[in-house]
């Protein structure tokens, strides 16, 4: 990587890469965390969310317009975080940069928000073996581990198929 692109990328790199400081602003971390406690508070949260479909609601809504309409073929949605700001920016690194700490950060802050039901197995979205050999490592797969080790609970393998319509057939 040429110079000048390591600099444009290097700043936030840094904040990814350095253990006991915050991810977020390189204020010295919440012991054994990777966040301080201003940025921690100041994270995008999902606070009033569709249960079914987790989509953001207004306060006191059980249920988003989608789902209002014609429930989805899922019970029920758990994201507690919104994809905004600097979990955007630790998404696009875990994904983007394979980063090993932006993945571990986004896998703490997920135990941080638990479903209010667990389930007996956590499933990854499934990839195609060639994608995953494109990124480098399936992401998904590998937070469901990171999360099964956390939880003792297994890890159940998907597999993406494609249903084809009558007009495919
Ligand atoms: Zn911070
Ligand atoms: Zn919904």
């Amino acid at each position: 990587m040429v110079l000048k692109q390591w600099l444009q990328r290097g700043s936030h790199w840094i904040k990814q890469a350095m253990p006991g400081y915050c991810a977020f602003c390189l204020a010295p971390a919440l012991a054994g965390r990777g966040w301080c406690a201003t940025c921690l508070d100041e994270l995008p949260w999902n606070i009033h969310a569709c249960r079914q479909c987790g989509e953001p609601v207004a306060n006191e809504t059980p249920l988003c317009g989608h789902c209002l309409i014609e429930l989805p073929a899922f019970s029920a949605t758990r994201a507690g975080l919104l994809y905004q700001g600097g979990i955007k920016a630790l998404v696009h690194d875990f994904k983007f940069h394979a980063s090993p700490r932006a993945g571990t950060l986004l896998c703490n802050l997920m135990l941080l928000t638990p479903p209010t039901a667990m389930g007996d197995a956590l499933v990854s979205v499934p990839m195609h073996p060639s994608h995953a050999r494109t990124r480098g490592f399936n992401q998904s797969h590998w937070l469901a581990e990171q999360l099964s080790q956390q939880l003792g609970m297994p890890v159940v393998n998907g597999r993406r198929i494609k249903i084809l319509t009558l007009s495919e057939r």
